[in-house]
């Protein structure tokens, strides 16, 4: 084949070039290592060191030792390997939205590859790519890396000598979470070989979390399970996290909740925890964030995981009942109560009778009807509108606010004795924006679960469209990115990856593609309406010959050919036009 010969370059074979494989590096491209370095800064003068926007620090390998043998001390082996697992994560998908945010137009290859070096340069450990190969927009991944001379493995080996277990946690967290950010899906490495176990050198493989033959392995360190003794076995399959496991699940109902309490930052893991252990007791719970954080999610799946989970979960929205009705909904009402009450009925007290009501938006409550909810809790029994008798009720109050409630008691709307009975056990879910390397999972979870609801192959996203959403601020939180994220499967052609465009189309983004001036005063591409971190693509120096490539193959239909590459027909043009090729 003469590839040099563009009106030999078909589409299929321009697309296929979205492929990228270990032998595409170069060495050359940024960012380099040297470009890495440049963004590292000391600045001993106030004591800070920069790479970056972020703050480092600079600590003896040994102290890092001493912490790991202690947490292994404290929590055990599988408890220490998974926190360790998932703070490298973290560190892992920061690496790669800086590499993105400070190199928006740095070939995918030379990107990914900038973690092994973030990793080297961090003088953590020497990694040599055996060989990779990654298709963002059609989901594909796998990687093998050589790694020398671990630091980890270091004071592992120091500590606890060799032994049978690979040692290298952080590490593989770190790796696993850059490839994650970067590819806008959940990828995990596995050590395969590591020198604590006696190799010369330790071996990682990466690859998408479900592509693994036992997700389970992963998940247990990546995002332990809800695993408190007692509750495991209501929990046979019910409602836990990590879409590692979402494919094994076939019942719609259950993959919904599931898959939507997906998540590996340390926010969210706290937060899980924390409804692993009130689980089990009768205690009331009060949940606290923005809308569209995912309150309601959590109150189910703090059901599905009780000793209640067997009994009703009723959710009221108190916001959406008038104070005229709420009382009546949430304790019934007696035949003849008032004008309309044409029979009794059961409230909301009773129907969720032996298990877990859900109250949302609980700020909004009127001061009478706040006064009601207070008698029921305290008394354990409520009394129907228009009813003289009382009815035992045994109930577990789950309450949520996007409010902050001590600010409303102090203005006087929210009663301070319902206050304090509602907050037994606060639990904060934070914004979106504050756990940013949940993304990743997310997005391939929503992709799937939509996906499979509406029978489209929607393999991926292209990679300006990881780009966005990742920097994407999310005021409507995890709900805004499953509504961006169904909204992209319905609106991509078949095997066509989820762009920029069919994502934020809405007025809410506002038409994709301006230019406007950089912070270096150059012409930068951006999506318009994206808030403060809009991503930016600097329109640097293009691949002419790709450009000339897909107009050609395309017959110089302009439209065909930014498809073929992913881009808008205004984009294309642009650049085209740019370049002199139209
Ligand atoms: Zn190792």
């Amino acid at each position: 084949m003469r590839r040099s010969d563009p009106n030999r370059v078909t589409l299929a074979q321009l697309q296929r070039r979205s492929s990228r494989t270990s032998e595409d590096v170069d060495e050359g491209a940024t960012p380099t290592l040297r470009d890495l370095a440049e963004a590292l800064s000391f600045s001993p003068d106030d004591g800070r060191i920069w790479l970056g926007d972020q703050r480092m620090v600079l600590w003896r390998s040994s102290t890092f030792g001493s912490l790991r043998a202690e947490l292994i001390a404290r929590l055990g082996q599988e408890q220490a390997r998974s926190l360790l697992t998932r703070v490298g994560y973290a560190a892992g998908a920061r690496d790669a939205e800086l590499v993105r945010r400070t190199w928006p137009d740095s070939d995918p290859v030379n990107a990914f590859h900038a973690g092994p070096q973030m990793h080297k340069l961090g003088g953590i450990v020497r990694p040599e790519a055996i060989a990779f190969e990654f298709d963002i927009a059609r989901g594909s991944f796998h990687a093998e890396f050589w790694w020398h001379d671990s630091s980890e493995d270091d004071e592992h080996i120091a500590a606890f000598g060799i032994g049978t277990e690979p040692a290298c946690w952080m590490q593989t967290g770190y790796a696993s979470g850059y490839a994650s950010a970067f590819m806008g899906k959940f990828i995990v490495y596995r050590e395969i070989e590591c020198r604590a176990t006696g190799a010369g050198a330790c071996r990682l493989v990466g690859r998408p979390a479900d592509e693994w033959e036992d997700p389970e392995l992963d998940q247990h360190y990546f995002a332990p399970e809800l695993s408190a003794a007692g509750i495991r076995r209501s929990l046979a399959e019910p409602a836990i996290a990590a879409s590692a496991r979402s494919r094994s699940l076939a019942p719609a109902a259950r993959s919904e909740q599931q898959s939507a309490l997906v998540g590996i930052s340390s926010s969210f893991s706290a937060a899980r925890h924390l409804i692993e252990r009130v689980a089990p007791t009768p205690a009331t719970v009060l949940f606290s964030g923005p809308s569209g954080a995912g309150k309601e999610l959590f109150a189910q799946t703090l059901h599905a995981i009780s000793p209640r989970a067997a009994a009703p979960f009723v959710a009221v929205n108190c916001a959406a009942i008038p104070d005229t009705l709420i009382e009546a909904e949430l304790f019934g009402v007696e035949r003849g109560a008032f004008t309309g009450a044409s029979s009794s009925r059961a409230g909301r007290f009773e129907r969720a009778q032996g298990g877990t009501l859900f109250l949302d938006e609980i700020a909004s409550l009127s001061f009478f009807a706040q006064g009601k909810l207070l008698r029921a809790l305290q008394e354990r029994r409520i009394e129907r509108v228009g009813g003289s008798r009382e009815i035992a009720v045994d109930v577990r109050v789950v309450a949520a606010t996007n409010v902050d409630l001590r600010t409303e008691v102090r203005a006087g709307r929210f009663r301070e004795d319902l206050f304090f009975r509602l907050n037994v056990f606060p639990i904060a879910l934070p914004p979106l924006k504050e756990r940013r390397d949940d993304i990743p999972l997310l997005m391939e979870a929503f992709l799937r679960r939509y996906g499979e609801q509406y029978g489209r192959r929607v393999a991926g996203f292209t990679p300006r469209a990881v780009q966005a959403l990742l920097q994407y601020d999310f005021p409507g939180n995890v709900r805004e990115l499953q509504n961006l994220i169904e909204r992209g499967v319905i609106m991509a052609g078949p095997d066509e990856p989820i762009d920029v465009v069919h994502l934020f189309r809405g007025g809410e983004m506002g038409a994709p593609h301006g230019l406007s001036p950089g912070p270096d005063g150059r012409l930068t591409e951006q999506v318009a309406g994206v808030a403060s971190r809009a991503p930016r693509t600097q329109v640097g120096e293009p691949d002419a010959e790709l450009y000339r490539d897909a107009l050609v193959a395309a017959r110089y239909n302009v439209s065909a050919a930014a498809r073929a590459l992913g881009l808008t027909r205004a984009q294309m043009s642009y650049r085209l036009g740019r370049l002199g090729l139209i």
